[in-house]
């Protein structure tokens, strides 16, 4: 369970970022956090990993939860191969259950390339699998497939679900793609523009695994944004 009460959040020049911004998530609850540009989506992250420890508030959560990141690129180290990589988050990445890692995402025979020998897509894969290979309890993903094209994008939000099936992880998903998270999430949290609160919180009871081009998701989101027009500028 993890439990998130920011009173606010301002930065040395004064710009407030967050107020008043709250919410729950349930142990392996999947949440999509929408919102518009610059709205403190990474900032709200970055205290929840506890990298920034500024801001008036609390965020309560397991004991030494085992904590993944994902970031808008993929940032592997580039002078070191793909099994050097997922090596450095987790010693035992080798043999068996590295190949069977590699395979569960594509990626078979890959293990001793380099990052600068894969294409785009492929690198977004190792990330994933390295997000994974600590076994994370909370997993915090910040717009993770936002630069990939159409087809690579849906090929690792399939990777994710499956990885999600598996290890049941708390995950907050950050995306400003609404059709994105509606199809992985088990609520979506919509914020306003700065300073950042919780607008809107929307349970998707669809049945999974989910595509975002499924017709149901694609009702949705129409029916969403017929009713709230103005809903990823922040405000219903
Ligand atoms: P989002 O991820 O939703 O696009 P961010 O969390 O990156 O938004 O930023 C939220 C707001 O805080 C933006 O207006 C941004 O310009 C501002 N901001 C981010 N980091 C700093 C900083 N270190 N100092 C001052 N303002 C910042």
């Amino acid at each position: 369970m993890l439990s998130v009460n920011i009173q606010a959040k301002a930065f040395t020049n004064g710009h407030c970022a967050l107020r008043d911004l709250a919410f729950t998530a349930r142990a392996g609850e999947f949440l999509a956090i929408v919102g518009p540009s610059g709205a403190g989506k990474s900032t709200l992250l970055k205290i929840i990993s506890g990298l920034d420890t500024d801001f008036q508030g609390t965020v309560q959560q397991h004991a030494q939860a085992r904590l993944g990141f994902m970031f808008q690129e993929p940032r592997l180290m580039p002078w070191l191969t793909v099994a050097q990589n997922l090596q450095l988050v987790d010693a035992s990445m080798a043999g068996e259950r590295l190949a069977e890692a590699l395979h569960s995402v594509g990626l078979n025979d890959c293990a001793m390339l380099f990052p600068g020998q894969l294409s785009g897509g492929m690198q977004r894969r190792v990330a994933l699998l390295r997000a994974f290979s600590v076994a994370p309890q909370l997993l915090l993903m910040d717009e993770p497939f936002q630069s990939l094209d159409a087809p690579n994008a849906e090929q690792l939000r399939g990777h994710l679900q499956s990885l999600c099936r598996a290890t049941q992880p708390t995950v907050l998903f950050v995306t400003h793609n609404l059709s994105e998270a509606l199809a992985l999430a088990d609520r979506v949290l919509f914020l306003t523009a700065g300073p950042s609160r919780v607008l809107l919180e929307l349970p998707v009871t669809l049945p999974r695994p989910r595509s975002q081009h499924d017709p149901a998701v694609q009702a949705l989101r129409h029916e969403l944004l017929t009713k709230h027009p103005d809903l990823l500028k922040g405000a219903l």
